[in-house]
C-alpha cells in the first residue's frame, strides 16, 4: 500500500509543479516534502546549510523535507524548487502496530533483548548507557564470553554497530537487533561467528533516539520525524542527533535555525543520546571500527562529511576505500567519502574517526530510493533482505576490527577472501 501512495504522490508531484498546498491537520504541519534542483554537491550542500534535509538525490534533483519558511527562503534566492508536499500529505497514516507490526517499538525491543540476553547468559551482556531526554534507556548489548558485565573492560580488538539515530529511520534498529540475533543463535554452531565471538568485543547499541522513533509511531500514523525531542522553542523540537557531535561541529551541512530538520543543537554534545554515545565510546580504548545504521539509499559511507578533502592519511584511507569497496560487493551498496553527495558536519563518524581514530562506516540501508522502495518505511519484506545482503559485510568488519588495516595489508587474511576475489 505505501509502495503504492508513493508513486501516486510522485505522479501528482510531477503534474503539480510548484504548486503550494494548505496545510493539514498533522500535529508538525509545517513539515513538507520538497525536490530542488542542485547539479552538484557544492549546491547541495547550500541547501542543507540552509536547513533542507536532503533524503535522496536522483540526477539534478534533491528530495527532502523542510518547512514553509526554508522554503520561501530558497525560492527568494532562486533555488528551483520544482514541487512541494506537505508531509503529512505525502505520508498517509500508516499503522506501525498493523501493516508494520514486526517492527519494534521501544518497550518490544526491550522485551526482545531481555529475552535475549537471557537465552544467552554467558555470552551477552546487556546495560543502559545513559537515558534519552525523555527517560527512556538507552539499550547496550554485548556479546563477549570472556567478560561479565557490560562494562568489565577488555584487551580484546572491539566493535559497535548503532541504529536509530534518526527516528523515522526504523529499519536501522532492525538490522543491529537482527545481527545480534544472528550472532548470538550461531555460537558453536557456526565455526566462523564462533571465532569471531570467542576474539572479539561486540557491542551492539540499536536505537540511540527511542524518543523520536516512539514520536514517529505513537498516534498509529507515521510523522516523519528524524531529529530527538529536546523543545527548542515555543514552535519546535528536536535536535538532529547525527548533526550534534562535535568535531567540526557547525562547519558546514547543518542549520542553526532550530525549526530545521537538520538542526545542530545550541552546542556539540548538547543531547544527552549524544552524549552517551560520547562517553560509552570514550570509555572503551579496544574500539576499532564502528557502524552506524540509517537509512535510506543504499550507501556505504566514510569520512569526511564535514570538508570535501578526503582523508589525509594516505593509509587509512587505502583501508577505507578497500573495505568499502569489498563490501559493497556483498551488499551492491554504493560506496563513497560522505561529502560526495553533500557536505554533513557534526556526525558520529567524523567524530569517532576525528577524535579518537576509530575506522567509522555510516551504511545507508534499504531501499535504494523513494520509488518503488517505500522510503523509510519499506514495510516489513525489507528487514530479512537487508539483514540478508548485509550479513557478510558485518561479519568482514567485525574480523577487522584486530587491525583495520590488514584489509590492505593481508587482505589474503580477511573473512570471505575467495568472494574478494572472484566473479560475484
Ligand atoms: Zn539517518
Amino acid at each position: 500500500m505505501l509502495r503504492l501512495l508513493f508513486t501516486i504522490n510522485l505522479t501528482i508531484l510531477s503534474l503539480l509543479p510548484s504548486m503550494s498546498f494548505a496545510h493539514s491537520n498533522l500535529e508538525e504541519p509545517n513539515l513538507y516534502w520538497a525536490s530542488i534542483t542542485a547539479e552538484t554537491k557544492e549546491k547541495r550542500t547550500e541547501l542543507v546549510n540552509q536547513g533542507f534535509s536532503i533524503e535522496t538525490i536522483v540526477e539534478d534533483t534533491s528530495y527532502g523535507f523542510a518547512n514553509q519558511e526554508i522554503l520561501d527562503s530558497l525560492k527568494l534566492q532562486g533555488f528551483d524548487v520544482k514541487a512541494e508536499f506537505p508531509a503529512a500529505e505525502f505520508i498517509r497514516p500508516q499503522d506501525f502496530p498493523n501493516n508494520d507490526s514486526v517492527y519494534h517499538n521501544y518497550a518490544e525491543l526491550t522485551d526482545e533483548l531481555r529475552k535475549l540476553v537471557a537465552q544467552y547468559p554467558k555470552l551477552a551482556h546487556m546495560d543502559t548507557i545513559g537515558k534519552t531526554l525523555e527517560g527512556r534507556e538507552m539499550w547496550v548489548v554485548r556479546i563477549n564470553p570472556n567478560v561479565d558485565s557490560t562494562f568489565e573492560q577488555s584487551g580484546t580488538p572491539g566493535i559497535v554497530f548503532m541504529g536509530g539515530h534518526h527516528a523515522r529511520e526504523h529499519l536501522s534498529v532492525e538490522i543491529p537487533l537482527l545481527m545480534l540475533t544472528h550472532l548470538l543463535k550461531n555460537y558453536n554452531v557456526d565455526q566462523t561467528i564462533t571465532n569471531l565471538i570467542n576474539t572479539r568485543d561486540i557491542y551492539f547499541i540499536p536505537q540511540v533516539n527511542a524518543d523520536g522513533s516512539e514520536y514517529d509511531i505513537e498516534s498509529g500514523s507515521y510523522r516523519h520525524w528524524r531529529k530527538n525531542r529536546k523543545q527548542n522553542d515555543a514552535r519546535c523540537f528536536g535536535v538532529d542527533l547525527n548533526r550534534n557531535y562535535s568535531f567540526q561541529w557547525g562547519t558546514g551541512g547543518s542549520s542553526t535555525n532550530p525549526c530545521s530538520d537538520v538542526f545542530m543543537g545550541a552546542a556539540p554534545f548538547s543531547e544527552p543520546e549524544t552524549q552517551a554515545i560520547k562517553l560509552f565510546v570514550e570509555t572503551r580504548p579496544n574500539l576499532k571500527i564502528l557502524l552506524s545504521f540509517h537509512t535510506f539509499s543504499e550507501l556505504i559511507l566514510y569520512p569526511w562529511g564535514h570538508k570535501y578533502d578526503s582523508i589525509s592519511d594516505a593509509r587509512d584511507l587505502g583501508a577505507y576505500e578497500k573495505m568499502a569497496t569489498t563490501m559493497a560487493r556483498w551488499n551492491k551498496y554504493t560506496p563513497q567519502q560522505a561529502s560526495d553527495l553533500y557536505i554533513a558536519s557534526g556526525d558520529t563518524t567524523d567524530w569517532s574517526y576525528g577524535t579518537l581514530g576509530i575506522f567509522s562506516f555510516t551504511f545507508e540501508l534499504s531501499p535504494r530510493n523513494m520509488w518503488g522502495g517505500g522510503g523509510f518505511y519499506p514495510g516489513p519484506g525489507a528487514i530479512q533482505t537487508t539483514f540478508n545482503a548485509n550479513l557478510k559485510p558485518v561479519l568482514y568488519l567485525i574480523d577487522l576490527a584486530d587491525d583495520p588495516h590488514r584489509a590492505v595489508t593481508a587482505p589474503e587474511t580477511t573473512l570471505f577472501f575467495r568472494d574478494q576475489v572472484t566473479k560475484l
